[in-house]
């Protein structure tokens, strides 16, 4: 572009200006919000593929912003890593989710997802008990997400937060899996409790291609290693019947519902029996 923005940003593409202007409102909206408590947790349903039973929820970070609407952590999680602030935002949602979810059925799990940058805070462990023991929320319902990408961190590091929390019957699953780089002797590195199938392959059971033939892969990878498994992102009655063919699994996904808030979910327990 020719037009050349004002004094000494003469290398800036005007755009550029506006998106760094964006960016920067971004953050201190961000930083504001969790202030002034706008990101709530919402749920999403699990469900037990053979029963079709209700077994818990993952908890699914929303911003209300009231500059910006219901924003996708998609969007935020990523800033909220970037500006040092993901600790603390995780931390006020958790706390909300353990006092939520204490009101559930006692049979229900919570799963929560865990950023790579929180395992690189040596108290993380510490931090997540202390959460437990403040809302006596007993820690064997609790499941924390964590992706493949965790194991390129310092992996002794992240070794003894792992054993730390199952110490205190906490779970463990490997999320997104089969969308990283970890290798099989990664995948033994660390005593996960379970297995996420990512969305993108499950989708892919409704395909033509070979998506039957690679979940049903990871599947008897899962059986080979002993993991139970999750299947995310069912959204059709197909996919539900392949699945169902694979064995015991869990799964989650539109077919289900979408997350809610934690009115709605209580009101959804509340017709099920289960609060
Ligand atoms: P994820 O852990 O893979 O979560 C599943 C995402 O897929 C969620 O998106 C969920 O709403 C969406 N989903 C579930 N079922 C279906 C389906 O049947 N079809 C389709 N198309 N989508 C489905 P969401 O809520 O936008 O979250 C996106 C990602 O943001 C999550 O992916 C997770 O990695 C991250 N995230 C969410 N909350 C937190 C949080 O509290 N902390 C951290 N660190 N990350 C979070
Ligand atoms: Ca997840
Ligand atoms: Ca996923
Ligand atoms: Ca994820």
């Amino acid at each position: 572009a020719k037009k050349r923005g004002r004094n000494r940003s003469f290398w800036f593409e005007p755009q550029m200006e506006d998106e760094l202007r964006f960016r920067n409102e971004l953050e201190a909206g961000i930083r504001k919000g969790i202030a002034a408590g706008e990101f709530v947790p919402y749920y999403e349903q699990q469900i037990d593929l053979e029963s079709g039973k209700l077994v818990g929820f993952e908890m699914l970070a929303r911003w209300q912003s009231p500059q910006y609407g219901l924003v996708s952590p998609e969007i935020f999680i990523p800033i909220a890593e970037e500006i040092d602030a993901i600790g603390i935002l995780s931390e006020c949602l958790i706390r909300q989710a353990l006092q939520d979810a204490k009101q559930w059925d006692q049979s229900l799990t919570l799963s929560v997802n865990i950023s790579p940058i929180q395992l690189r805070d040596p108290w993380f462990a510490q931090k997540l008990i202390q959460l437990l023991v403040e809302a006596g929320f007993p820690p064997a319902r609790l499941e924390i997400e964590i992706t493949e990408s965790c194991l390129h961190e310092n992996i002794g590091a992240v070794r003894s937060i792992v054993s730390s929390l199952k110490n205190q019957g906490v779970k463990i699953s490997l999320d997104d899996f089969g969308t990283g780089y970890s290798s099989l002797s990664q995948l033994r590195s660390l005593p996960f409790d379970r297995l996420k199938i990512d969305r993108s392959f499950v989708t892919e059971l409704s395909g033509e291609a070979n998506g039957k033939e690679l979940v049903e892969a990871i599947v008897s990878l899962g059986k080979g290693l002993s993991l139970p498994i999750t299947a995310e992102g069912v959204e059709s009655n197909d996919v539900l019947q392949h699945l169902q063919t694979m064995g015991e699994l869990k799964g989650q996904g539109y077919l289900y519902g979408k997350p809610e808030d934690a009115e709605t979910t209580r009101r959804r327990l509340a017709e099920l029996n289960m609060l």
